[in-house]
């Protein structure tokens, strides 16, 4: 197989782009594709100033790694959740360590959340009142990274979603017709309230393989293990029933997600006026202030509050 530029030998196929490409010219191919969706979508400018959530996983890695060599200006957030099995954040944390270490020390925070908060993420999902443990901490990080972002005036937090899990979220909501969710679903949520930065998916145009294979030409190193409590056997199974189709059928998976982002640019899935009208219903949560369409406290803080109940 050979570079379709320079005729070197290719280390990537991408069929449904038609391309193959050598090391030197995929590193650089990535990146522009990556910028075409920052513009395409108006996701962030060179004036804004991003927030890049990083896992110490390939996908937010290669993200930060691509935004960095773009000349965007970027912070890294990693959430250190208390999860021991396997050491796993300590082990995530040290990658992240490491990458910011090798782009001459570009800025990022921790945010303990034991630490801060006095429990971990599994801790506190035990104490709480039977929250789910990936529910409990899928609040716990949307409502640090919003805190992070309004606190530092960042304009956009970025997350390192590819097209292969936007595809797969896709699937299973519309073999749910889960309408709600498919309204939602895009590269760019706009901010709905002035404590709320955009959020923004700038990979979602490339193949998980894809994002794999930048890491690994870039030298990145990343945490190859999944998280100990990640049930994600249903994702990776729509994974794999999109992967077979790709097998069939050259660039499907791609136009799966695409056709969907222009169906609804199309006005497929218009805002329903209740969708509208709870926008403008978000009040501010009485403890900590952020977003919530709850009366008094928002989630996050109910969920702290029904520990310390539990402890008095
Ligand atoms: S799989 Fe792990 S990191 Fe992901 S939401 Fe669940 S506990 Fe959190
Ligand atoms: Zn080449
Ligand atoms: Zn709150």
């Amino acid at each position: 197989m050979k570079c379709d530029i320079c005729g070197g030998v290719a280390v990537i196929g991408m069929p449904q782009h038609r391309l193959n490409l050598c090391a030197e010219h995929f590193v650089e191919w990535v990146p522009r594709m990556v910028e075409r969706v920052i513009r395409r979508y108006a996701m962030f400018t060179r004036d804004e100033r991003v927030l890049v959530a990083v896992s110490g996983g390939k996908d937010s890695l290669a993200l930060w790694e691509i935004l960095i060599d773009l000349g965007y200006q970027t912070e890294g957030v990693y959430i250190h959740l208390g999860i021991d099995h396997d050491a796993y954040s300590d082990v995530s944390q040290e990658h992240v360590r490491r990458f910011a270490e090798g782009h001459a020390d570009v800025p990022y925070r921790v945010v303990d959340v034991r630490q801060e908060y006095g429990l971990s993420v599994p801790e506190l999902s035990k104490t709480g009142r039977g929250k789910r443990l990936c529910s409990a901490c899928g609040l716990v990080k949307r409502h640090i990274m919003n805190r992070i972002a309004y606190e530092g005036g960042y304009a956009a937090i970025a997350t390192g979603h590819n097209l292969d899990d936007e595809a797969a979220v896709l699937l299973q909501n519309t073999l749910h017709w889960q309408s709600g969710y498919l309204r939602r679903q895009a590269p760019v949520l706009p901010s709905t309230h002035p404590r709320l930065a955009r959020k923004v998916k700038p990979l979602c145009n490339l193949y998980e393989r894809e994002t794999a294979a930048y890491a690994l030409v870039k030298g990145i190193s990343f945490v190859e293990l999944e998280c100990p409590h990640a049930t994600r056997a249903t994702t990776i199974f729509y994974k794999e029933l999109l992967n077979k189709l790709e097998g069939r059928s050259r660039g499907a998976k791609m136009q799966f997600y695409l056709h969907f982002l222009k169906a609804k640019e199309e006005g497929l899935f218009a805002p329903e006026k209740a969708d509208a009208d709870s926008e403008t219903a978000l009040r501010e949560c009485r403890q900590c202030g952020q977003p919530t369409t709850a009366e008094e406290l928002c989630a996050f803080c109910r969920l702290w509050q029904n520990i310390e109940a539990h402890h008095d």
